[in-house]
């Protein structure tokens, strides 16, 4: 399936989740056997030849093509929640959104001092999320590989900021505009 279809499948919703957002919807994609087999092969390319020893997924859309990934690579999966979601002992980073604060989280002992990781979502706009959460895996001693997206919104500049930050990344998919 070509980059042309696979983007196709992702729907995109004006004024979601407020007015002036297009919201690109991935779940039309989800919903195709094929797109999604797609989505995740192309994915798992990039990332068999870095060799991660886990796969970090940010929630909640990172969970579902993480743990696809996870499985094609035969590689564990670690979820990074939001404030207050996972039931053991976390360990967690504050970060600035546009409007105040949130938390990210992970379990304590999931991502081992030394982990190769790759972490996942599905879109990066911003990359205050992605950032945050590289910041994250990186204080507990692990080095992120690489952060990988189903779909990068350049125009917002999230994957410049996160090279900046000196994490290397890549997107399947991109849409102009924000
Ligand atoms: P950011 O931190 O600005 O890079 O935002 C990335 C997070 O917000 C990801 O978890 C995305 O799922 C979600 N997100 C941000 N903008 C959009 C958008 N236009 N459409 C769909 N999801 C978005």
């Amino acid at each position: 399936m070509s980059i042309d279809s696979l983007t196709t499948l992702v729907r995109t919703i004006p004024d979601f989740p407020k007015p002036g957002i297009q919201f690109r919807d991935i779940t039309t994609l989800l919903a195709d056997g094929e797109g999604l087999r797609e989505l995740i092969k192309r994915m798992a390319d990039i990332a068999r030849p870095l060799d991660p020893d886990l796969i970090v997924g940010i929630e909640a859309r990172g969970f579902i093509l993480g743990a696809a990934l996870a499985l094609a690579l035969g590689k564990g999966f670690v979820p990074v929640r939001k404030k207050g979601k996972l039931p053991g002992k976390t360990v967690g980073i504050d970060y600035v959104l546009e409007y105040g604060t949130d938390r990210l989280e992970i379990h304590v002992g999931q991502v081992p001092a030394g982990a190769r990781v790759l972490l996942v979502d599905d879109l990066i706009a911003t990359g205050g999320t992605a950032t945050a959460a590289a910041q994250l895996l990186r204080e507990q001693g692990a080095s992120v590989l690489m952060a990988l997206f189903a779909i990068d919104l350049p125009d917002l500049g999230g994957m410049v900021a996160l090279e900046a930050d000196g994490v290397v990344s890549q997107a399947i998919m991109a849409f102009e505009g924000d």
